[in-house]
């Protein structure tokens, strides 16, 4: 990957290494438009999707409108009387995935592509010989029906959804329905894999057992360690198993850091020799060993269960609806920071999961403030307060990254010194807003000149 921060000139930049994963990662505006090179916001990932605005209010989460149209989703199925809080109108977002044999895929796409004619949604809809992975906007008369009719199909009938407001419109700019592959993407595939038996798989917690785990694990010393009763030592290990910059805004207190920036490469416990020192399955005793996974949605951490269950791992848990779910049902206990979302807004702080919790004082507040204050600037290394990404304001850049307040000020929201001296800039973004069209700042160029 060449220019921009990875070769950043930049006097006072930490030396760091970016995958060209990461590279291609960030310089995608996958929030705001089209993909340029779409290598990341592939649906497979953004099944993290999981709450979907187009609102740039700065704190949607406060909007009137927005709180009274979502129902919680703590029972995790689709709550057959969410649609009469909806009116018929307003937009939701809609997640779900399912791994199940299906026959024909390419008529099962046909069966969809069918009911959905006439019907106004949008989003990444996947189907292959392993099931489907949906993330999609609709009004909610149309985006329940879908989930409706489908539930309707016996091998569909248990699928768990999960519903959130769209705020503003569709969260997609227009339906993919199709066949494809790899539901979710990872380096050498998933089609390999046992992804059909339920054994295979991490065993689903529901937030509330999960809470327990954690609180149990972080309140033994000795780094998640206690007796099971015998000679062994029963250890627990937590893993975040979402890309690095997601880690980066908000985890569960205690979690690994993805060793690296895109999900699709993780190599935890994946290394042939076992000897890595960074790996934190590297030598875990995979009997007496347990291993607690979260992703934003799920998914993920069902791919990688079954590839960790093919080696031998025989503790695995999984929390059950991902990270949204926990915050919603929970609250932040146990959650440091914000959690990552794929929409405009590119972090939500728990509250906007559950608003009476942070009321209640469980909003991670008794933390130290290193716990709080834990995301480092890009540019500088020193510790940013605000846990949002912004992307550079280098049009040809685009770099998505994390930088303190100073920093934003000195590169005039660039990533580094050569991106600041770059032809197509745009102003530094005043708070949580989207940069706009090219062409608006373009035009903005020409009529001062013209003004001059
Ligand atoms: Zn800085
Ligand atoms: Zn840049």
């Amino acid at each position: 990957m060449s220019g921009g921060a990875a070769s950043s000139g930049a006097p006072h930049t930490p030396p760091k290494v970016f995958s060209s994963c990461r590279a291609a990662v960030f310089r995608t505006n996958l929030f705001f438009s089209q993909p340029r090179n779409g290598t990341f916001f592939k649906p497979e990932i953004s099944t993290l999707l999981t709450v979907s605005s187009r609102s740039f209010s700065r704190e949607p989460w406060k909007d009137k409108k927005n709180s009274t149209k979502i129902k919680s989703t703590c029972g995790f199925q689709l709550s057959s009387d969410f649609g009469e809080e909806s009116s018929d109108g307003d937009c939701i977002v809609v997640n779900f995935y399912r791994f199940v044999y299906i026959k024909d895929p390419e008529e099962e796409v046909a069966k969809h592509l069918s009911f959905l004619q006439g019907r106004d949604i949008h989003g990444r809809i996947y189907v292959n010989e392993q099931g489907i992975n949906a993330q999609y906007s609709g009004p909610s008369k149309d985006a329940l029906a879908y989930v409706n009719w489908l539930k309707e199909d016996d091998q569909f009938s248990d699928i768990s959804v999960q519903i959130s407001s769209a705020v503003s419109g569709h969260a997609f700019p227009r339906l993919k329905l199709r066949y494809k592959s790899s539901l979710v993407q990872l380096e050498g595939g998933i089609s390999h894999l046992p992804l059909l038996d339920p054994a295979m798989r991490a065993t689903p917690l529901p937030p509330s057992e999960w809470k327990k785990k954690l609180q149990a694990a972080n309140n033994v010393d000795h780094s998640f360690s206690e007796e099971d009763g015998s000679d062994n030592i029963w250890k627990f290990l937590l893993l975040d198993v979402r890309n690095g910059y997601e880690w980066d805004v908000g985890h569960f207190h205690g979690a690994q850091r993805p060793d690296v920036d895109c999900f699709r490469s993780t190599s935890f416990g994946l290394s042939e020799s076992e000897q890595v020192a960074s790996d934190p399955l590297a030598g875990v005793d995979k009997d007496h060993t347990d291993v607690l996974m979260y992703c934003t949605g799920g998914i993920r951490c069902d791919v990688y269960s079954t590839i960790l269950r093919q080696r031998g791992f025989r503790n695995l848990y999984t929390l059950q609806g991902g990270v949204s779910h926990y915050l919603k049902c929970e609250g932040p206990v146990e959650w440091v920071g914000n959690l990552f979302v794929f929409d405009s807004r590119l972090s939500m702080p728990p509250p906007a999961y559950k608003p009476e919790a942070v009321a209640n004082g469980a909003n991670g507040a008794e933390l130290p403030s290193e716990k709080r204050t834990f995301a480092s600037c890009y540019i500088c290394g020193l510790r940013v307060h605000e846990l949002r990404h912004r992307n550079c304001a280098n049009l040809d850049c685009n770099l998505l990254f994390l930088s303190c307040s100073s920093c934003v000020e000195e590169f005039r929201g660039c990533c580094c010194l050569d991106c600041k001296s770059a032809p197509r800039l745009r102003p530094v973004l005043p708070g949580h807003q989207r940069y706009q069209k090219w062409h608006i700042y373009r035009d903005a160029v020409v009529q001062s000149k013209l003004l001059i």
